[in-house]
């Protein structure tokens, strides 16, 4: 199932069924995303999308493509390389991305799949990881280069979690409809040029490493986000470097699992 979470036209926030032939409304879920849910004959229309679920955490993963590392120059982590990004940081499918009025200069995109937590988690073996995984949704890792790495001393969260900063949607893909997580080809397309193209399948931890490295050092709880890391094709590693501009559009393309489009705007 691929579930929404969405205002209408009257301002109610909900969870909905969302059908691609169908993208201006969705049929309303009842109950709980983490729990039992029952899908109703009553559609509503899609007035605003909001991100998926709000995350009591949202842990990103650096570092995490072969090629991707190759291109920042940095050594292969030994371990999975993690980051926190602030929650408030999320925005949804269609909202702008603030370019902000604080200074950064250097703000570049980041496309990754997103994996959403399920259950509670805690030192859970690799074997285990799928019971506790309710799905997936395109996020970008929208990063402040300048204030991430030179002028606030390798600041990551800093840099990470400026307001909506973490794009995620559109929507929230049921681990069902997903065969395999780590053969999946992810893209960034900014302004209709492509600018990464890789596949999850290049990523040096794959998702039963990351949960279950995870799990070990904190409790996943439901709903949490993780970010898998990004391939290859960022804007500071470019020549010349490309860094997002007021009226730029960029998308963020998984098969299976969706596109999420943001406009930029300064704040
Ligand atoms: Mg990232």
């Amino acid at each position: 199932m691929k579930i929404i979470r969405f205002l209408s036209q009257s301002g109610e926030e909900l969870y909905g069924a969302f059908d691609p032939e169908m993208p201006d409304e969705a049929r309303i879920i009842e109950g709980d995303i983490f729990g039992d849910i029952a899908v109703t004959e009553r559609a509503e229309r899609i007035e605003t999308f909001l991100p998926p679920v709000f995350p009591p955490n949202i842990i990103a993963l650096g570092l995490n493509y072969g090629k991707h590392a190759e291109e920042t120059g940095v050594k292969y982590p030994e371990i999975p390389v993690m980051f926190l990004k602030a929650t408030s940081s999320v925005c949804g499918h269609g909202a702008p991305i603030l370019l902000p009025s604080a200074g950064p200069s250097e703000v570049d995109y980041e496309a990754e799949l997103a994996v959403i937590i399920g259950k509670e988690a805690k030192n859970v073996s690799r074997e285990d990881v799928g019971k506790y995984v309710l799905g997936y949704t395109c996020a970008n890792d929208v990063s402040a280069r300048d204030w991430q790495i030179h002028k606030q001393k390798k600041q990551w969260a800093r840099g990470k979690s400026f307001d909506t900063f973490c794009p995620m949607g559109p929507y929230l893909v049921t681990k069902d409809e997903v065969a395999n997580a780590n053969r999946l080809r992810v893209r960034s397309i900014l302004n209709g040029e492509v600018m990464q193209d890789s596949d999850t399948s290049d990523m040096f931890f794959d998702i039963p490493a990351i949960i279950s490295n995870l799990s070990c050092s904190m409790t996943l709880l439901p709903g949490t986000v993780i970010l898998t890391g990004t391939p290859e094709g960022v804007g500071f590693t470019r020549n010349p470097p490309v860094f997002l501009q007021d009226g730029d559009i960029i998308t963020v393309s998984i098969d299976n699992i969706g596109e999420l489009t943001n406009p930029v705007k300064r704040e």
